[in-house]
């Protein structure tokens, strides 16, 4: 089964997206997600001037040699456009043998080990009255587990947290990048942080009780020993996990962490290959898994570190924010549903022009996601819709402390 073409698509419907359509001799189509949030054009170049070439005339069934190709033939390995690009082809190449198979791709992964894929979602307020009616409101729509993030009182913008609440004037939809020549400044203050987030997490037990499984993303912005202290005053919430406390690339600050605290300690969305995870994974120092599969190098490389993981009782929880594509968002739940040391799926809806241009078998009720059972990975792409939404430059934000110095993000 020949590979005949392939096309790099980049299409902008509520936001940018990259998305690869690789076809066989026979007719069969497959689709995957290289989409790198406000950084777009690299993985759609990379795919196009350098993998898109190689790709004709390979046999499409061969996934594991097509991916060991990409990553040794180009020497240069790793990081997070090569290994979107990567991913791309890996999704589409499994996207065509299920097809093929005339099954569900969770099928060849050795079938579903659940039911459903319980989903989390994202709870933002501006102060603690709009947290509780984001809560609330995430509740009603099925909801069985929910991030909290706050505005801090004495800092202007801070992520995780919507703007004004969405038309209706119930949903607190938290979208960070934005489209504009440049990158939006937001403010940041780690003391501050510090003291007002238990008193949030304090409000929202009270309200909703001991049950709810509550998660919260600390971004990245604290030093070990701040991250210490944030998970030891949350300890009495009982949080699902505190995710991204320190800057990913220092996997020895969790060490730290990890002496001070039993709150369950998340990372990994911008990591992009097992090698991130060694010291993590090794020395138990994570409880979650957090790559998605769309940065990872596709459904065979994150297969791969989830394996790893599970030798060490670490979970999954793959990285589902509007950024990943509706393409890299099946991908990750016949993953979710075949693997067997499942944690939680990050869940958040997307905007009505996405769901044009990406048509899905997936389906959430009553909290869990399922992927459905259409052959292969369930999304097709609309081509003449997805024209009509042509890329437009977008940006995540930055940060800078009172003083003007940069903070990461
Ligand atoms: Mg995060």
């Amino acid at each position: 089964m020949k590979i005949k073409s392939a096309e790099v698509i980049v299409s902008s419907p509520d936001r940018n997206f990259v998305t690869l359509q690789i076809t066989t001799e026979d007719g069969l189509t497959g689709l995957g997600d290289a989409t790198l949030n406000g950084r777009e054009l690299a993985a759609a170049a990379y795919l196009e001037h350098h993998v898109v070439p190689l790709l004709i005339g390979r046999d499409a069934h061969r996934i594991e040699d097509t991916w060991q190709f990409l990553y040794r033939g180009a020497y240069w390995r790793r990081g997070p456009v090569t290994m979107a690009a990567i991913a791309a082809v890996d999704v589409a190449l499994w996207d065509i043998k299920a097809k093929a198979a005339g099954m569900p791709l969770y099928q060849l992964l050795g079938g579903a080990s659940r039911d459903g894929i319980r989903a989390y979602g994202h709870a933002s307020g501006r102060d603690i009255p709009e947290i509780l009616d984001s809560v609330r409101e995430h509740l009603e729509l099925g909801y069985k587990a929910i991030r909290i993030q706050t505005a801090v009182p004495g800092i202007d913008a801070v992520y995780g947290v919507a703007a004004q609440p969405s038309a209706g004037g119930t949903r607190y939809d938290y979208e960070p990048a934005q489209r504009a020549a440049l990158p939006a400044e937001e403010d940041w203050d780690t003391r501050a942080y510090l003291r007002h987030i238990p008193t949030v997490f304090e409000a929202v037990r009270n309200e909703f009780g001991p049950e709810l499984p509550l998660l919260h993303d600390g971004h990245h912005r604290m030093t070990p020993i701040e991250a210490a202290r944030l998970g030891k005053s949350l300890e009495p919430y009982d949080l699902f996990w505190l995710e991204d406390c320190t800057p990913a690339e220092n996997q020895d600050a969790l060490r730290l962490v990890r002496q001070h605290t039993t709150t369950p300690l998340a990372i990994g969305e911008v990591f992009n290959t097992v090698f991130d995870y060694q010291t993590l994974i090794r020395e138990q120092l994570i409880d979650y898994v957090r790559s998605a599969v769309t940065h990872t190098g596709g459904i065979s490389a994150m297969k791969k570190i989830l394996d790893y993981a599970a030798q060490y009782q670490i979970k999954s929880g793959i990285h589902g924010p509007t950024d990943i594509s509706p393409v890299g968002m099946a991908a990750a739940l016949h993953l979710d549903l075949a693997i067997h040391n499942f944690g939680i799926q990050e869940y958040m809806r997307h905007g009505d022009l996405t769901n044009e241009v990406f048509q899905q078998s997936f389906s959430f009720k009553d909290g869990y996601l399922h992927p459905g059972e259409q052959p292969g990975l369930g999304v097709e792409l609309d081509l003449d819709a997805a024209a009509a939404h042509p890329y437009t430059p977008a940006y995540l934000p930055f940060n800078r402390l009172k003083d003007g110095t940069i903070h990461d993000w």
